[in-house]
C-alpha cells in the first residue's frame, strides 16, 4: 500500500537529509550495492597551530600603519600607508621560505588569519589607502629603518628563526641595504658633468670678472649704458704673464671669487673620496658574499624590464634593484668583475680593476650594443611597470635556484636576449612577451617571400609525397607541388606553415591557392602579408592566416591621470575620434587632470549544470552558497592557477537548471581562459560531491561574455572603474566652446534620459564604444569584449562656488582587459602597452597593470565623452564632420550629390568632433 505523507514533514520527524532516502532508494533499486560518491571523502582543513597565527599576526602588526582616513571620527581603525597584501605576503612568504617546515599554499592560511584578525578582505588592498597604488617594499622599509635602529630591524626580520638562520638572512638583508645604499648614492657620471661644469662656470665667471676688473683697474671710464659692448671691444693686456694674471684673479681676494674656489675644490673632493669609498664597500659586500658561500660572483645580464632581484631577497626584489640602463662607470666599477653577454659575439668581460679609460670603452660599447638591442619608448608615466632596459647582478644560475623564485634574466642564445622567468611572476605562456628578442624581429620584418617556382612541370603527386616524406622534406618542393599535395590533403592547409617550417612561404602558398578561388584574382593583392612576426600568432592568436590588416593608430593625450600623464594609443579609421579625444585630453589636463578608482575586479565564466528536479537544484544553490562549502569549491577553483583567485560564487536558478556565476581575480590577465580551467575543475570536483549533477556547458552565458547583458552592468565584470573631473568654467568656453549648463542640460536629455526611452542598459553615454574599441585594438585585447567593457554611464553636474563648472563621472563597471595573454603577445600591441606603461606582467604586484590598463580606458573615455558632448552642444559637429570625417576615394563619382548629402551616412548620425559610426 503506498501513503502520501509530507516530505518535509517526514524527513524532519526522522531527523535524516533526503540525500540519505535517495542513497536508500538507489540501494534498493541497484540490489544493493550504491555507487561510490564524493560524500565524505574531502579532507578537512589543516588545523593552524597558535604559533603560526601568532606569527602571522605579529608579522602583519610589524609593518607601519596610518589611522583610517575614513573612520578618524569613530574607529580607531589603522590603514597599511603604501603596501598593499601581496606584498606583505611576499615578505612573509621569503621569511618563510628559508624555514623547513615552510609548505606552499600558505597563502590561503595566511589571508584568513588577516582577515580574521585584522577585519580586511581578500581585496581590501585596492581600497586600502596608498597614494601611487604602488607596492613599494623599499618604503615601507625604509620607514621601518627610520622608525628603528637597523639592529632591530635585522631582529624582527629574522624573529622565530632557528638557529643559523637568522644570521644569513642577517647576512642576505645587509647585503641588500649595502646595495640598496649604493644605488641611492649619485651618478658619478653625473657628477663629473658636474664638476667639469662648474670649472667651466668659474672660469667664464672670472674670466669676464677679469675684463671688468681690468677695465677698472686700467682707469677706463664707462658709462654704464654702452659698457658690455665696450667691455667686449676691450683689449686687456696684463703685464704678467697670462696663466699668472688669472692665478692672480683667482686667489684676490673678492669674495665670490673665493666662495665659487671653495666649491669646486669640495666637489673634486668629495668626487675623488667618494668614488674610492664606493670601491672599497663594494670589495667589502663582495668579500662577504663570496665568503658566505650563497651568491657566485655576479654577473652582469641586460633586462628589458625593471629587474627583478637576486635570490631571496625580498625587499630587493621589490625594489627591481636593476642598475639602469645609463650604466656609468660606477656602476662598472661598484660591480667588481662583471662579464656582459649582448650578443653571441660579444661578450665583454669587465673587471673592477681595468683601468678608467678602459672602462670608458667598455662603457660605450655598452651603451652601444644596448642602443642597439633595445627599442624602448617609455612614456614619462611609465615608472616602475614600464619595462625599461635595466642591468642586474646575479648570475642566472642563482636566480634559477632561488626559492624565492620571483628572479627573472635573460641569457644569449644564438644572438638574441632570451628572457627565463622563475615562477613567481611569469610562465611559459607568456615570456616571450616581456622578451621580444629585437633582433629577432629586425630579421622577421626584413624577410619578404620569393616564390619558390621552377621552369619544369610540376612532379608527379606520388613523386612529391615521396620527397615530403623523405629527409629532404616538403621544403624541396616548389610552391606548386605543395599546392598539388594540400589539394590531395597530403597537407592539411591548415598546418602550411608548421610542415613547411616557414612561416611566411606558409601564408603565401595560402593565398595562392585562395587567389585562384577568387572572381577577381588580384583581389588581395593590397592585403599585405609579409614584413610580419608570425611566430606570435601560430597556435595563439589566428588560424588560416592570409595577412594582416594594418589599421592606422593615433595617439590622444597626453591623459593626465591619477598625477600621471599617457599618451593613449587608439587604433581606429574612424576620422576625428583621435583628434576628438584629444581635445578632450586637453580640455580635462587645463582643469588638473582625471581621478580614478577601481571598485571592483573579477573576471566571470557562467557554467550551466542541470539536476533531476527544481528542487534538488535548489538544495545544490543553498549548499554552494554555504561559507564552508564555498571555501571547498575555492581552494579547487585556486589550485588551478597561481594568479586565480575565487572571489565569490553568483547563482542564478531556472527550473532544474543551475547557472553558476565564479568571480575570479586573474592578476594581470583578462582571464577568460583561467576562469575556464578553473570553473571545469570546480564542476568535476562537484560531480562527484553530487552525482546526479549534469554539466551542460561550461559556459552557460550567465557570464556573460560579448552578449549585452545587465549582468554584467549591474553586477560588474573584470574591472569595475570610476573616473571624474572637474572642468573649470573658462576652459568648457574656450577650450570646449560650450557652457556647462548646455553640457548638463544635453547630458540629461541624450545619455540619461534619451538612452532610457531607448531601453538601454549600460549605453548611458555618447560614445565610450568608440574610445574603448580604439583602445583595445591598439594594445591587443579581444576587440569583441567591447560589448560589455563599454557599458559606461556618464554623469554631468554644475559644480563650484558659482556653479558654473562642470562636474563629470564616468562609471564603467565591466571593463574586461588584460595585459598578458591574447592578442598582448604580438609586438606591435606589445609596443603600445609599452607606451602606457603597463606591459606584461606586473612583477611587484600582479594585476596592478591590468588596473592601470583598466583606469586608462575609463579616463580616456571621459576625455572623449566632454569632447563629443561638447561639440554637440556647442552645434558646430556637422561642419567639423564633414571636414574631418569623409573621404571620396572609394565613392562612385556620381554617389555624391548635394542634395542627397545630409543624408549620408556621416550626417545622419553624429556628426563634427564626434564621429560618423558614432552613435
Ligand atoms: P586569459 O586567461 O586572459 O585568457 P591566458 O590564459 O592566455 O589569459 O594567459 C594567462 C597566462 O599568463 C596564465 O598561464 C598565467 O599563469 C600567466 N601569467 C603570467 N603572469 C601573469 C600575471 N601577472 N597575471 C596573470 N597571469 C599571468
Amino acid at each position: 500500500m503506498k501513503k502520501q505523507v509530507c516530505r518535509q514533514f517526514f524527513l524532519d520527524t526522522l531527523g535524516i537529509k533526503q540525500d540519505v532516502v535517495y542513497g536508500a532508494l538507489e540501494k534498493i533499486n541497484s540490489g544493493g550495492i550504491v555507487s561510490v560518491d564524493g560524500r565524505g571523502s574531502h579532507k578537512n582543513h589543516v588545523a593552524v597551530s597558535d604559533d603560526v597565527v601568532e606569527e602571522i599576526k605579529s608579522h602583519i602588526s610589524s609593518f607601519p600603519t596610518v589611522p583610517s582616513h575614513y573612520y578618524r571620527q569613530s574607529s580607531d581603525r589603522v590603514y597599511l600607508e603604501d603596501l598593499n597584501m601581496s606584498t606583505m605576503y611576499r615578505l612573509y612568504e621569503e621569511l618563510q621560505k628559508n624555514e623547513d617546515n615552510y609548505e606552499d599554499g600558505e597563502k590561503v592560511r595566511w589571508t584568513k588569519i588577516r582577515a580574521i584578525t585584522f577585519n580586511q578582505s581578500e581585496n581590501d588592498f585596492m581600497t586600502i589607502h596608498y597614494d601611487d597604488k604602488v607596492c613599494r617594499v623599499d618604503s615601507m622599509r625604509r620607514k621601518r629603518k627610520s622608525d628603528k635602529p637597523e639592529g632591530q630591524l635585522d631582529l624582527q626580520l629574522s624573529r622565530n628563526h632557528q638557529e643559523g638562520q637568522p644570521l644569513r638572512q642577517l647576512q642576505q638583508l645587509a647585503t641588500v641595504l649595502q646595495k640598496e645604499e649604493e644605488e641611492k648614492k649619485p651618478n658619478p657620471v653625473t657628477q663629473r658633468v658636474k664638476i667639469i661644469m662648474s670649472a667651466g662656470l668659474v672660469f667664464v665667471h672670472a674670466h669676464s670678472r677679469l675684463l671688468t676688473d681690468s677695465t677698472q683697474t686700467l682707469g677706463t671710464s664707462l658709462s654704464e649704458s654702452s659698457s658690455l659692448e665696450s667691455i667686449s671691444d676691450q683689449e686687456v693686456q696684463p703685464d704678467s704673464p697670462l696663466w699668472q694674471f688669472y692665478v692672480s684673479r683667482f686667489f684676490a681676494s673678492n669674495y665670490d671669487y673665493g666662495l665659487t674656489l671653495v666649491l669646486a675644490v669640495a666637489l673634486s673632493i668629495k668626487y675623488v673620496f667618494f668614488d674610492d669609498k664606493i670601491d672599497l664597500e663594494v670589495q667589502k659586500l663582495l668579500k662577504r658574499e663570496r665568503s658566505s658561500g650563497q651568491q657566485s660572483l655576479p654577473k652582469l645580464t641586460i633586462s628589458k624590464k625593471t629587474t627583478p632581484p637576486p635570490p631571496a631577497m625580498p625587499a630587493q626584489q621589490l625594489n627591481g634593484s636593476g642598475v639602469q640602463e645609463n650604466l656609468n662607470e660606477k656602476s662598472l666599477k661598484t660591480k667588481g668583475q662583471l662579464s656582459h653577454q649582448i650578443g653571441k659575439k660579444d661578450i665583454i668581460e669587465l673587471n673592477g680593476n681595468e683601468d678608467k679609460t678602459d672602462q670608458k670603452e667598455l662603457l660605450s660599447k655598452l651603451n652601444c650594443n644596448l642602443a642597439n638591442t633595445e627599442v624602448n619608448n617609455v612614456s614619462p608615466s611609465s615608472d616602475r611597470n614600464s619595462p625599461k632596459p635595466a642591468f642586474f647582478l646575479g648570475s642566472s644560475k642563482d636566480n634559477d635556484d632561488s626559492s624565492s623564485g620571483s628572479a627573472s634574466d635573460e641569457e644569449c642564445k644564438d644572438g638574441h636576449i632570451v628572457r627565463s622567468h622563475s615562477a613567481q611572476t611569469q610562465t611559459d605562456c607568456i615570456d616571450y612577451l616581456n622578451s621580444t628578442p629585437r633582433t629577432d624581429l629586425k630579421y622577421a620584418l626584413s624577410s619578404s617571400y620569393v616564390p619558390n617556382i621552377s621552369d619544369k612541370p610540376a612532379r608527379l603527386l606520388e613523386e612529391c609525397l615521396a620527397i615530403m616524406n623523405s629527409d629532404a622534406g616538403p621544403e624541396a618542393l616548389t610552391d606548386e607541388e605543395v599546392q598539388l599535395l594540400v589539394k590531395a590533403k597530403h597537407i592539411p592547409s591548415y598546418k602550411l606553415e608548421s610542415m613547411l617550417g616557414d612561416h611566411v612561404r606558409g601564408v603565401a602558398i595560402r593565398r595562392q591557392m585562395l587567389s585562384k578561388q577568387l572572381t577577381v584574382k588580384s583581389a588581395m593583392e593590397t592585403l599585405p602579408y609579409t614584413n610580419y612576426d608570425y611566430k606570435y600568432v601560430e597556435g595563439a592568436c589566428c588560424e588560416n592566416v592570409i595577412g594582416y590588416m594594418p589599421v592606422p593608430v593615433g595617439v590622444a593625450g597626453p591623459l593626465l591621470l591619477d598625477g600621471k600623464r599617457y599618451n593613449v594609443p587608439m587604433a581606429t579609421t574612424e576620422g576625428c575620434l583621435v583628434a576628438s579625444t584629444n581635445r578632450g585630453c586637453r580640455a580635462l589636463e587645463q582643469s588638473g587632470g582625471v581621478t580614478s578608482s577601481i571598485t571592483n575586479d573579477g573576471m566571470t565564466r557562467g557554467p550551466v549544470v542541470r539536476f533531476p528536479t527544481a528542487a534538488r537544484a535548489s538544495e545544490v544553490k543553498h549548499w554552494l552558497e554555504c561559507t564552508d562549502n564555498f571555501d571547498l569549491v575555492k581552494e579547487c577553483f585556486d589550485e588551478t592557477s597561481r594568479f586565480a583567485r575565487l572571489k565569490k560564487l553568483h547563482i542564478g536558478l531556472a527550473g532544474r537548471s543551475l547557472y553558476v556565476r565564479f568571480v575570479s581575480t586573474t592578476g594581470d590577465a583578462m582571464g577568460m581562459n583561467m576562469l575556464s580551467k578553473g570553473s571545469e575543475k570546480c564542476l568535476n570536483m562537484l560531480q562527484e560531491t553530487f552525482p546526479d549533477m549534469e554539466i551542460i556547458s561550461l559556459s552557460g552565458n550567465y557570464c556573460t561574455d560579448k552578449k549585452p547583458a545587465a549582468i554584467n552592468w549591474i553586477e560588474g565584470r573584470g574591472k569595475s572603474v570610476v573616473c571624474e573631473a572637474v572642468v573649470k568654467a573658462n576652459i568648457v568656453k574656450n577650450t570646449l566652446k560650450t557652457t556647462v549648463a548646455a553640457l548638463v542640460e544635453l547630458n540629461t536629455s541624450k545619455n540619461l534620459v534619451g538612452s532610457a526611452m531607448a531601453g538601454s542598459i549600460g549605453g548611458f553615454n555618447a560614445h565610450a564604444s568608440n574610445i574603448v574599441t580604439a583602445i583595445y585594438i591598439a594594445t591587443g585585447q579581444d576587440p569583441a569584449q567591447n560589448v560589455a567593457s563599454s557599458n559606461c554611464i556618464v554623469l554631468m553636474e554644475p559644480t563650484g562656488p558659482l556653479h558654473d563648472d562642470l562636474h563629470i563621472s564616468c562609471t564603467m563597471p565591466s571593463i574586461e582587459v588584460g595585459t598578458v595573454g591574447g592578442g598582448t603577445v604580438l609586438p606591435p600591441q606589445a609596443a603600445c602597452l609599452e607606451m602606457l606603461g603597463v606591459k606584461g606582467s606586473n612583477v611587484e604586484c600582479p594585476g596592478e597593470n591590468a588596473r592601470s590598463l583598466a583606469r586608462i580606458i575609463c579616463g580616456t573615455v571621459l576625455a572623449g565623452e566632454l569632447s563629443l558632448m561638447s561639440a554637440l552642444a556647442a552645434g558646430h559637429l556637422v561642419k567639423s564632420h564633414l571636414k574631418h570625417n569623409r573621404s571620396t576615394l572609394n565613392m562612385a563619382p556620381t554617389a555624391v550629390k548635394p542634395a542627397e548629402e545630409t543624408t549620408m551616412r556621416h550626417a545622419a548620425t553624429v556628426p563634427g568632433l564626434c564621429t560618423s559610426r558614432s552613435p
